[in-house]
């Protein structure tokens, strides 16, 4: 299973409001997760390709993009929102002993 978080901003599902949580976008080249082999019968599940996830806020951007293949729109969508995701991964960072010598003297 694909886990429900937003593959642009990395937002969990459960971290949103229930009711405006984001969605699992299909695209272009999705493929369903369950195939029959037609040789041998047997059901295999596959991880789904053309799937993904996105958050409440990137959601439209997405489904706007979903006529393209789910990489194409994930570079596309990674420009757009490439300021945004800069600021994502600064925030996540650990601290360096300076900065949290700063703040702990802001406090
Ligand atoms: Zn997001």
């Amino acid at each position: 299973m694909i886990p429900p978080i937003c593959c642009l901003c990395h937002k969990d599902y459960y971290d949103e409001p229930p009711g405006c949580a984001g969605e699992f976008v299909k695209f272009k080249n999705y493929q369903a997760i369950n195939e029959v082999n037609t040789d041998t019968g047997a059901f295999t599940l596959n991880e789904p390709s053309g799937y993904r996830y996105f958050c409440s806020r990137h959601l439209p951007h997405a489904v706007a993009l979903s006529h393209k293949t789910a990489e194409e729109a994930f570079d596309a969508l990674q420009s757009q929102f490439a300021d945004e995701i800069e600021q994502i991964k600064q925030a996540n960072q650990p601290l360096s002993l300076w900065q949290r010598v700063k703040r702990a003297f802001n406090q």
